[in-house]
């Protein structure tokens, strides 16, 4: 539990001297509290203080990392159970599945379809962030073989999942300096698996059949010197399914609130979870259930890109945070190769809003440029009604984007939903205001048709 302003204070030397800026301790406990200070500002603070605070302020959800550079991931590190009290921080990673019986081609083509599975949505690249090696084989060479392979031939980070440590040992051997995430260490397995996890310094899944068994899992394995631990709660066989969706959201909710509310630190990592059974459909629906609810990396098995995308779409729209508009960079944009006398229209720098006049504006195949102005990432009726859109504003931008020198004409398109201010931004401006659709779906006609 977070220390308040009074417990902080308890433990200051209660000498008001002022070093650190404030009139008294006190003052200075209260912005301790609310993070307004740092501890290194009282440089009066006794050791024995430092580490009862440090302990105090360390994250209730561990941050764990695998993977290197370009493929590296991180997990946990959490804060709140509902996005609106702060925000999340660390997206759920998806992995996909790639069986050890799989050889040559056959294992060839299924790494290549899991790397194929990247996709742009409004601006930003969203894709699998992980493939997970599945010891179905039994044999520790075919395990150690298939890692190895994956790691060749893809950039995507690693996750080894075999019962064995025989087998475990031998595939972190060929592919450590990836960091694989070890999947998993059960309760006879936990001294050997945390022993290879050490030694190739690799984070370790831990995995029981109970949220207590769990717990106590962690604090071994923790005991055996691994610090980067996710949680797996399963009843199921190592590559089956979860457990009940009901008692999946149920458990996860669980953990999540004793190592937030409660910073019971033996449960205080990020989770995995396994939907590795049934169709692309029921994959999909379970998938999205557990990433809202609260899974930290969820394993599929399917690599059909009409199910990952809307699992993706939902990883986007849940780790947004929700203070900040996702927002474009306000200036001018190109779209295909306009001239001095192709269109200019403006719109507002929401995210959303600008790629949907962007596919708008390129169906309609007339090279345009599109001036975006900056409206904190709000959309277009918003921004007027806020007066962040108005003759000024638009006029501003204008003249810091030069767009005189890119067109000879002096013709400004505006959304049909801010007709009212044309009147204003033509005095503002001197240009001739054509009032566009309202519906940006209507741009290619207008386009097409009026424009031209
Ligand atoms: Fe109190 Fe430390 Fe600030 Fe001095 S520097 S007023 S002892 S908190």
């Amino acid at each position: 539990m977070a220390l308040t302003g009074l417990d902080i204070f308890k433990l200051l030397p209660k000498t008001n001297c002022k070093k650190c800026g404030m009139p008294t301790c006190l003052a200075f406990a209260m912005a301790l509290a609310q993070k307004r200070a740092k501890l290194e500002d009282c440089p009066d603070v006794s050791e024995e203080a430092k580490g009862k605070l440090a302990a105090a302020a360390a994250p209730p959800m561990a941050k764990v990392v695998f993977g290197t550079q370009n493929n590296q991931v991180q997990l946990g590190q959490e804060t709140v159970m509902f996005r609106h009290e702060e925000k999340f921080y660390n997206p759920t990673v998806l992995a996909v599945t790639a069986s050890d019986k799989l050889t040559g081609e056959d294992l060839t083509k299924r790494i290549e379809a899991i790397n194929a599975l990247q996709f742009e949505r409004v601006g930003t690249k969203i894709g699998v962030k992980a493939i997970a090696i599945i010891n179905d084989s039994g044999s520790s060479d075919a395990f150690a073989q298939a890692a190895a392979a994956a790691k060749g031939a893809s950039d995507l980070a690693l996750i080894l999942v075999t019962q064995s440590p025989d087998a475990m040992a031998a595939a972190a051997a060929k592919t450590k300096d990836s960091v694989p995430l070890l999947a998993s260490a059960r309760p006879d397995t936990a001294q050997e698996m945390a022993k290879i996890a050490k030694e190739n310094s690799c984070p370790l899944v831990a995995k029981a059949e109970s949220i207590d068994a769990l717990a106590e899992l962690t604090e071994k394995i923790k005991s055996e010197g691994v610090e980067d631990i996710v949680l797996n709660l399963s009843t199921g066989p190592l590559s089956g399914n979860v457990p009940g969706l009901r008692d999946q959201l149920f458990n996860l909710s669980k953990i999540r609130a004793l190592a937030l509310k409660k910073v019971f630190r033996p449960l205080g990592y990020p989770t995995i979870s396994f939907v590795v059974d049934g169709d692309a459909d029921t994959q999909a629906a379970l998938a999205i259930s557990l990433i809202c609810k609260y899974s930290g990396i969820v394993v599929l098995d399917t690599v059909e890109p009409y199910a990952l995308l809307p699992m993706l779409t939902t990883v986007m729209n849940i780790f947004t945070d929700p203070q900040k508009p996702v927002q474009v960079e306000p200036k001018v944009y190109r779209i295909g190769e306009p001239n001095e006398n192709s269109p200019l229209m403006f719109t507002t720098n929401f995210s959303l809003t600008y790629y949907t006049v962007e596919s708008d504006v390129e169906a309609s195949r007339v090279p345009s440029y599109i001036l975006v102005v900056d409206t904190e990432g709000t959309s277009v009726l918003t921004a007027y009604s806020g007066d962040k859109l108005n003759e000024k504003t638009v006029a501003d931008a204008m003249a810091k984007n030069s767009v005189g020198s890119l067109v000879k004409h002096r013709k400004l398109i505006i959304p049909g939903y801010v007709a009212v201010m044309s009147g204003k931004l033509e005095e503002a401006t001197n240009w001739e205001i054509m009032v566009g659709p309202r519906e940006c779906s209507m741009l290619p006609k207008y386009l097409q048709e009026v424009w031209n």
